[in-house]
This record gives structure tokens, sequence and C-alpha cells, in this order.
């Protein structure tokens, strides 16, 4: 495996295997790698015959009070499951190399970017489309990997993909969960013992409205009222939002008809967990 630290250098690399013919596969990381971004790894590794991970704390996708400084970095760990995982190359930019102070160009996705964690978090999406756009535009790869764990995110970088014609197929893969069904996050490792074992109801809670809403009659508001009962039994819990959204726009559904999802972020003390599951609605 190769340790790629500059973006030029990175540039170099995929084109060298480009000239060879061969297919590039992609999986943009923050590090602090799990089960949930192996399963990107993975299956990047089965579709194409070269693959790139990044490991890059992106700076300005964090808020200024928000956790960019303890955000957790094992780059050896990190390194380690890359090289098991037959990663061809790891990219681990410096923050200057990859976004140097004098950088100004940015990309907003509009009217997604707002939306749910776009609320609590403004700039986020900015931030974060910003430097994924930068790292597809390097790595220029066939297909780009991302979990719909961070459901919103894939939705951004889809429509930002369509908007501005990259030739990348963005694929999205399904989140992978704990045995309680908590979803895999780096940011998991803050929860104390006891804020880990109470995680569970938020993924408790969104089944409850996956089961509500596949019944007959089912309304939006009573199914929210139900949830929000469930992850309110978590002690100092607070709900950022946990709504019915539509699955393309990201905006309230107001009846259980087509492609929804229900979506959660809630705070437990200084930690923000996020997660989202499909409904099959009835109706
Ligand atoms: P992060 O390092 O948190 O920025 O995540 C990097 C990529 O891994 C993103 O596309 C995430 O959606 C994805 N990811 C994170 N956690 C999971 C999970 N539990 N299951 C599937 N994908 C995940």
């Amino acid at each position: 495996m190769r340790l790629v630290r500059t973006p030029g250098e990175m540039a170099e690399t995929v084109q060298a295997w480009k000239r060879k013919g061969f297919t590039v596969g992609f999986a943009p990381t923050m590090g602090a790698l799990h089960a949930g971004h192996l399963s990107l790894i993975r299956r990047a590794r089965r579709e194409s015959e070269r693959v790139v991970v990044s490991v890059f704390v992106n700076p300005l996708q964090f808020g200024p009070h928000e956790d960019y400084l303890r955000y957790p970095r094992p780059f050896y760990q990190d390194r380690h499951l890359c090289e098991t995982a037959h990663v061809d190359a790891l990219f681990r930019p410096s923050p200057e190399a990859m976004v140097p102070e004098e950088c100004v160009t940015s990309v907003t996705v509009e009217g997604l970017s707002e939306l749910l964690c776009g609320g609590a978090r403004p700039g986020h999406f900015k931030g974060v489309a910003t430097v994924v756009l930068k790292l597809l535009h390097l790595i220029q790869p066939d297909r780009a990997y991302f979990g719909e764990k961070d459901f919103q995110q894939v939705v951004i970088i889809e429509r930002m993909a369509a908007d501005l014609n990259l030739q990348v197929e963005i694929v999205r893969c399904p989140t992978v969960r704990e045995r309680d069904g908590l979803a895999l996050s780096s940011r998991n490792a803050y929860l104390s013992p006891g804020q880990r074992s109470q995680a569970r109801l938020v993924y408790q809670a969104l089944r409850l409205a996956e089961e509500l809403a596949s019944r007959k009659g089912a309304g939006v508001e009573g199914i929210l009222r139900a949830a929000r009962r469930v992850v309110a039994k978590i002690p100092k819990v607070r709900i950022d939002y946990l709504r019915i959204v539509q699955a393309h726009t990201l905006q309230d559904a107001q009846a259980l008809r087509g492609e929804l999802r229900v979506v959660a972020a809630v705070w437990m003390g200084q930690t923000r967990l996020i997660d989202n599951i499909a409904l099959k609605c009835k109706n």
C-alpha cells in the first residue's frame, strides 16, 4: 500500500493507473476507521482494480465550537486496517495542503445543505461538498463510496455530482450497526458506558417509526410522537431533530406516501449522534 501525503502525488499516482487502464474506486473518510468504513472499502475492492482511501479530518466541515481538535486520529491503526483491506493508496494530506489559507473557492449545494444537520451546523455541508469535490477532482475515481449512515451527506454529494457533471458514480452503502442497532460512528468513542447502552434507543425509535408507518392508516405526526417518546427515555437527551422526510428533497413529508426516510439527530451530553432508516409505507 502506498502512503500518499500530497495532492500532487495523489493525482500522479492515479494518472499512472489510468494510463494502464485500471478502474479506480475511492472511499473518503475522516479516519478512526471502523466496520462501517470497511464496508465501503471492501465494496470498492470488489468493484474496482485500484482502491484509494483518504483519511482527512476536514477542518472546513467543523464549526468553531465543534470537536475538530478532539476528533480521534488513530492513524497507525487506520493504516494497518487499510493494509489488511488491500487498499492500494492511502491518501493522508495535511490540512495546509488540502485547504490552504488562501483558498477562497467553495461549493454550496443550495436547498439541501441548510436543512436537518445544516440547521445546527451552519456551513457544515459547504465544507463537506468543497473538500469532497477537491478529492474527486484529484483522484478522478470511476466510483466513490458513501455511507447511508450520513444520509443527508450522500444526497448532497449525489446532487453535486449530477449538477456539476462529475464523471463518477456515487455508490450508496448501507449503514453498518452494532449488535444492539447503534449505527457505527467514530464519535461513539465519546460515549460513556452508560450513554453507550442508552444510545440503542435512537435506533429503536427509528424502527418503531418504520413499523408504525407500515400499518394502514398511520399518520406522520402520530408516528413522530411515538418515536420521540422512545428517544426521550434516554437521560438528559436533547433531540435536535426527528423527522420523516422525502428521500430526494429532504423536505418534511406531509403524508406517508412515496420514498421517505425517518431521520434523527440527538445530543447525548457533548456527543451528537445521527441515524436514519427508510420507511416502507402502506398508503
Ligand atoms: P466519516 O469518517 O465519518 O466522515 O465517514 C466516512 C464515510 O463512511 C462516509 O461516507 C460515511 O457515511 C461512512 N460511514 C460512517 N459510518 C458508517 C456506518 N456505520 N455504516 C456505513 N457507512 C458509514
